[in-house]
């Protein structure tokens, strides 16, 4: 039997196997001389950082209305030594900064920083802070690489929540001549990657017949009876699906008047699923149990997919351990993943490129995610020291990526080998 994906942690005996082998040769040996200055340079920024995630927390916007967050981000930047295309692959608020008067080199790492806010709640997932940690990183690594660092670029990617931002800057060739992407995630756990769901969401509208509900039934076409055959349908098909997919939905209008047969009823619709196979084909049997309904009373339906579709997170077995070998030199223990997961434009990223999606534990979990409490968790002492590990994290690892030959080797291979339907950790 295929083991459900969702709830098993995977690789528990490798991870202890690292954290033994990181535990068992000293911090200093490990640690350096370049990785001690990356440490030293986000220390010495610290208030630059939390400044940042300040005027983000203070300042929300939601997908694709990150004027002040582009600009305000844009300005740290320029103020220490960067160039900031700003509109970057034609998104308003997008940039690409690159440390200015550096000739952009291969290989080149994407540092990301996501800056939306979430409507009513703000920063409820902590965007703030993965802008902040971003720009350290890319600010230390920078400074530590001096005439070397035409390979680091920090990439401003808007609209995560429910934008697809990342998406538009695939297409619009922001990525192009970049070779792995990574970026930080506050959260309850240090854990180096989720298995994030692939995500389809998607309208139907059924079509039926007005008629009086009472008077001449017998001459009306029910949109609700389809919509309603169609909702119990979808629910008998979740018996039969594996673990790791999800299917859930809401009626957006079901009719106008109980005296009127409704002529145009509307669901809004989310398939998610682990690969990309699987959620086309869950898909596509929901879709059965939307036409057959239809069918069944004498209507029809519309389906209407919102692009852009998520696709699941392709994990880089070899990237995520040069960020779990980095984690061991700052004595950060990697936790159990609880298995919880939804879905984010990452994994498309991640499909397009070797790219990690760690997070950093900054409260417990009591507070879930997307809550104001977790808004405000952000700028914690707890929040403040996540965001700092997390700027030496991705500089560290970005580091490694553009000294180290073999590593890259090993990331190409492991993102040749194909799609990893599996988290790793
Ligand atoms: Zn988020």
């Amino acid at each position: 039997m295929r083991p459900n994906p969702v709830f098993t942690i995977a690789g528990k005996d490798h991870l202890k196997a690292l954290h033994d082998m990181t535990r068992s040769i000293s911090r200093e040996n490990l640690m350096n001389e370049p990785k001690q200055l990356i440490e030293k340079e986000v220390e010495a920024m610290a208030e630059t950082l939390f400044s940042v995630s300040e005027f983000l927390l203070h300042n929300p916007e939601t997908a694709y209305q990150e004027f002040k967050a582009c600009e305000h981000i844009s300005e740290v930047l320029r103020r220490n030594g960067f160039a900031v295309e700003e509109g970057a692959g034609d998104v308003e608020t997008a940039f690409l900064a690159r440390p200015a008067g550096c000739k952009a080199t291969r290989p080149a790492v994407a540092l990301l920083a996501e800056y939306d806010a979430l409507p009513k709640i703000g920063h409820g997932c902590g965007h703030n802070l993965i802008a902040a940690a971003g720009v350290g990183a890319a600010l230390a690594l920078t400074r530590v690489l001096g005439e070397n660092a035409g390979g680091v670029a920090l990439v401003g990617t808007p609209a995560e929540e429910g934008g697809g931002g990342k998406v538009r800057l695939i297409k619009g060739g922001v990525f192009a001549n970049m070779d792995a992407a990574m970026m930080i995630h506050p959260g309850q756990y240090n854990i180096i990657g989720k298995g994030m769901l692939g995500r389809i969401k998607f309208t139907m509208a059924f079509h039926g017949r007005t008629a009086h509900a009472a008077g001449s039934p017998d001459q009306g076409i029910n949109a609700l009876d389809a919509l309603v055959l169609a909702y119990n349908g979808i629910n008998s098909l979740r018996q039969h699906l594996r673990p790791d997919a999800r299917i859930h939905g809401i009626i957006t209008k079901g009719g106008d008047a109980p005296n009127i047969i409704p002529d145009y009823t509307e669901a809004l619709f989310y398939v998610r699923a682990e690969t990309i196979d699987y959620r086309e084909e869950i898909f596509n049997r929901v879709l059965n149990c939307a036409t057959s309904a239809a069918a069944a009373v004498g209507g029809s339906v519309d389906i209407h997919v919102h692009e852009p579709s998520t696709d699941p997170m392709r994990h880089n077995h070899a990237l995520q351990d040069a960020f779990i070998a980095n984690m061991g030199l700052l004595n950060i223990a990697v936790d159990k993943d609880p298995g919880r997961t939804g879905s984010s434009d990452m994994g498309n990223l991640s499909q397009y490129m070797p790219a990690i999606h760690p997070y950093l534990a900054i409260c417990d979990d009591d507070i879930p995610s997307h809550s104001t409490a977790f808004r405000d968790a952000t700028v914690s002492e707890r929040g403040k020291a996540a965001l700092l590990k997390g700027a030496k994290l991705l500089a560290m690892t970005a580091y490694d990526f553009l000294t180290s030959e073999n590593l890259r080797e090993q990331i190409t291979k492991d993102f040749a080998a194909g799609m990893s339907s599996q988290g790793l950790h």
